[in-house]
């Protein structure tokens, strides 16, 4: 009985350890901000978390996993999410990650120059 405990223990901890991975454009929720942090819902001097919070401090949900956005920081996830709230949660300093999001956005603000080289080839 004390394994099958320790299992089901075992089993929560690994589905909420993964990443997901996103583009700048889907987590863009506030357009009119000037900043790529408050585009995204993120204050520049909120809470920094090095690690994984075991709590959502939106919601207090302990559904919290890595999120990456593709372009913007290559080595590792950008942002912790909440996955009920979706709350973005900081992982390194503000101004880091508003230079992250801005190298990540240039990525997908050209969609048309692909439209454009489509037309060429037709
Ligand atoms: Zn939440």
């Amino acid at each position: 009985m004390g394994k099958s405990k320790i299992a089901t223990v075992r089993k929560k901890v690994e589905l909420l350890d993964y990443t997901e991975i996103t583009v700048y454009s889907d987590i863009v929720i506030n357009n009119s901000s000037v900043t790529r942090l408050g585009q995204v819902g993120v204050k520049k001097d909120d809470k920094v978390y090095k690690k994984k919070p075991s709590n959502c401090n939106k919601c207090k949900s302990n559904r919290v996993v890595a999120l990456e956005v593709l372009g913007a920081c290559n080595k590792d996830n950008l942002f912790w999410i909440c996955d009920d709230c979706e709350h973005l949660h900081l992982k390194y300093t503000g101004n880091y990650t508003e230079k992250m999001l801005e190298e990540g956005s240039k990525l997908w603000t050209n969609p048309n120059d692909w439209l454009d080289s489509t037309e060429n080839i037709n």
